[in-house]
């Protein structure tokens, strides 16, 4: 499920930078076309006007004969056209001195006969009949030519002949091919780098949704196996009690206390179930206010003193003013874990000591004791719900295995941190650090 997600999740990245490069890369592609297009019809409209402005001072029209001077008349009619030859060519290389090296004209006649092309440009395959087929004002067509595309401004002259400025598109066709290459090129390796890193990326995104809802399923097997074992039992034992219902419950003092031991155990496993249930929704809200750690800590040790007598555990407690901002009934049941653990798994005729005090700002709270002790392996495993470090030994103690994560859930939301220090056959301190209110 996860690994379709993954995939899903990388191709809509993908998706959306390809997108994004492609609307990119189209939009800059026609803006820089018509930009480049704009700059050559200004070219091409200021060349016309050079051409014009030229002509009508020189010849009155562009490429028709110089009007003849006064000198000139009476010459025979070979020399007038040697000379008309020799004023063409001469006016021919004055307008092109004033074009760019890339522009060219042609004048063309109304039928799309060729007059004049000075630039020698090769015309093969453009249509000049539909091209001064009605020209507008200064209009600009886009021909095909064999060779090339071109940009033209033509005009219609006083003559009735055709002038038509043209520059090829060569140029920028390179230019845009270059542009296409660009966003290709650019495009591809983009949708390469956006697949690596939108699958990194989604990777990292489910990693702790998926560590989450693992963890969630854990949770709920093994509550469904802690509730399991005690209704069984219980189931089993109330089966004895009602084989003989005539029976006195005096007679079956065994079956009866099993039953109730078992639904204490329910209960107090359902408590820590919902507690767990609610700290992971966030609905646990916390009442804080300000509460003197270390008198709390007085109050429980004395309230367990009780069942410290009762394990022949000695159980002393050494604690000053410890004021800190927390919820006093969460606070008292971190207290109750960890003094009841230690009573529970110390030996008889062993000791437990709970110290609490500030330090530096800080309030701090130990518990130790001189029991078993837990294994490194174990340490790092304590706070996981559920988990016990020597599991049949545990259960027959009562333990449902969730005190310790409990504790440290109340522990975090007080700002706080707990930590275990412990060697096997000498014993274990839990240290609990808290902020000071
Ligand atoms: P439990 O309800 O089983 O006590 P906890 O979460 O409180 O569950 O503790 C988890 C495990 O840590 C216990 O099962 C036990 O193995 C170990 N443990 C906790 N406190 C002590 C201690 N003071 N000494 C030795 N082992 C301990």
């Amino acid at each position: 499920m996860f690994q379709r997600a993954r995939l899903v999740l990388t191709a809509s990245y993908a998706a959306a930078l390809l997108l994004t490069i492609a609307g990119v890369g189209f939009a800059s592609y026609i803006l820089i076309r018509n930009d480049l297009n704009g700059e050559i019809d200004r070219s091409l409209r200021s060349a016309t006007r050079e051409l014009e402005a030229l002509d009508v001072l020189e010849t009155g029209t562009p490429g028709a004969a110089p009007t003849p001077t006064p000198d000139r008349a009476g010459r025979d009619d070979d020399d007038d056209e040697h000379d008309d030859e020799h004023d063409d060519d001469e006016h021919d290389s004055v307008r092109l001195a004033v074009l760019a090296s890339d522009v060219f004209y042609l004048v063309i006649d109304a039928d799309g006969t060729v007059v004049s092309n000075p630039r020698g440009v090769n015309l093969d395959g453009i249509d000049l009949a539909s091209l001064v087929d009605a020209p507008g004002e200064e209009e600009i067509q886009q021909v095909t030519g064999e060779n090339a595309e071109y940009r033209m401004a033509v005009k219609q002259l006083d003559d009735g002949s055709f002038l038509a400025v043209g520059r090829s598109l060569r140029l920028v066709e390179h230019q845009l091919e270059t542009l296409r290459l660009v966003f290709v090129t650019g495009g591809i390796i983009g949708l390469g780098v956006s697949l690596a890193s939108g699958f990194w990326l989604a990777g990292r995104t489910l990693g702790p949704i998926r560590r989450a809802l693992e963890t969630q399923r854990q949770f709920i097997s093994d509550a469904s196996h802690e509730l399991r074992t005690p209704l069984a039992v219980a189931k089993a034992n109330n089966a004895l009690l009602l084989d003989e219902p005539e029976a006195t419950v005096e007679s079956k003092l065994d079956q009866a206390e099993a039953v109730a031991a078992e639904l204490d155990h329910l209960t107090v496993l359902v408590g820590d179930l919902t507690t767990l249930a609610r700290a992971d929704e966030g609905r646990a809200n916390l009442l804080i206010e300000p509460v003197d750690l270390g008198e709390l800590t007085e109050e429980v040790v004395r309230d367990m003193g009780a069942l410290a007598d009762l394990l022949e555990v000695r159980l002393t407690c050494e604690a000053g003013p410890a004021p800190v901002d927390g919820d006093r009934a969460r606070l008292r049941q971190l207290l109750m874990i960890l003094v009841d653990n230690s009573l529970k798994y110390a030996n008889a005729g062993g000791n437990v000591h709970v110290r609490c005090g500030t330090d530096g700002g800080r309030v701090e709270l130990s518990v130790t004791d001189d029991g078993a002790g837990i294994s490194a392996a174990d340490q790092r495993r304590i706070f996981e719900r559920f988990y016990r470090a020597d599991s049949e030994r545990t259960r027959s103690k009562g333990g449902t295995g969730l005190g310790l994560a409990i504790g440290k859930w109340i522990v975090e939301a007080h700002g706080g941190r707990i930590a275990v220090e412990s060697q096997v056959g000498k014993g274990t301190t839990f240290r609990v650090r808290l902020p000071g209110g």
